[in-house]
């Protein structure tokens, strides 16, 4: 993400109410997402697990000491694949289970492939209050293209969401749309609906590359009409459906805050250490946090 901030005047500044730290486990991934956000990041991506060990309890400590009382504080763990340095990700929940209390809501987003490994499971339901698991396509064929290499198979899914709803976890299908579909836009998400169904997802969001200018994802939020399995609309760009009991968020997404209020978010990158952004340009060191920009003229 191509951001300056030396291009807007802070207009505003005050106390939030709603954080959301992101944790970036330096873990790599076995995948191979043609629109993996951390292909923006390699130039400055780190591997320095050490470091992370060693850093990111006492960067989460600070951010949260910072963002002082009375705040509802919500935590991320996402990397590349969190889980895929088996260990490191162990460790880090090790970790985080002794500050647990300090977050209002403890969120792990992974694509899966090793939750039925070893005893990551026991792990996850120690510390983590929802799983998002990353999915991208009801049809195997098509999930295989999205990841590009072999996924996860349907019937898999279901059994980890059995264990993760044992640890009364809710689990969400994750889908990014990287390209054009070959259906239409309603028939995917009825049909995404019913597999996410049968295989026991709590809930599904579906959102745009929003890394990228998707245009045919803001066609089809404008164009597609949904009839009575819209709940909510905020905008174009958030729509809530209720597909055949199945609760459906699409999401056009935004790739920075800036502009936006409703929450602030502040990132523990793989270095372990505090920012308030992934590209690590900008630490982590204000006490007010949430900025209202504006674009210099
Ligand atoms: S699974 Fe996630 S981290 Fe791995 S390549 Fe895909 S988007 Fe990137």
């Amino acid at each position: 993400m191509d951001l300056d901030l030396s291009q807007y005047f802070i207009v505003e500044e005050k106390p939030v109410f709603n954080l959301s730290i992101k944790l970036v486990i330096p873990s790599g991934c076995g995948m191979k997402c043609p629109f993996c956000f951390n292909l923006l990041n390699k130039n400055t991506a780190v591997y320095d697990k050490e470091a992370f060990l060693n850093n990111f309890i006492d960067s989460l400590n600070h951010i949260i000491d910072t963002a002082g009382p009375k705040r509802s504080i919500s935590l991320d763990i996402t990397g590349n694949e969190p889980t895929h340095d088996i260990g490191l990700f162990i460790a880090t929940m090790q970790k985080i289970n002794t500050i647990k209390h300090r977050f209002n809501k403890i969120v792990l987003t992974t694509n899966g492939e090793n939750l039925s490994k070893f005893d990551v499971l026991k792990h996850v339901g120690d510390v983590v209050d929802f799983v998002n698991l990353s999915v991208h396509h009801y049809n195997e064929s098509e999930r295989c293209k999205a990841f590009g290499v072999q996924p996860i198979d349907s019937l898999f899914y279901g059994h980890i969401i059995d264990v993760l709803h044992s640890y009364n976890i809710k689990v969400t299908a994750v889908a990014v749309l990287y390209k054009e579909l070959n259906t239409t836009f309603v028939a995917f998400v009825r049909n995404f609906a019913i597999w996410a169904k049968k295989f026991r997802f709590d809930n599904i969001r579906i959102r745009s590359n929003f890394y990228k200018k998707d245009d045919f994802f803001t066609r089809y939020m404008n164009d597609t009409t949904f009839g009575n399995e819209i709940i909510r609309a905020e905008g174009l760009n958030t729509k809530y459906l209720d597909v055949d009991g199945m609760e459906v968020i699409l999401l056009q997404g935004v790739t920075s805050l800036i502009g936006h209020v409703v929450g602030v978010e502040a990132v523990v990158d793989d270095d372990g250490k505090p920012y308030i952004d992934y590209g690590k340009c900008y630490p982590f060191n204000s006490k007010y946090i949430e900025h209202v920009y504006v674009l210099k003229k």
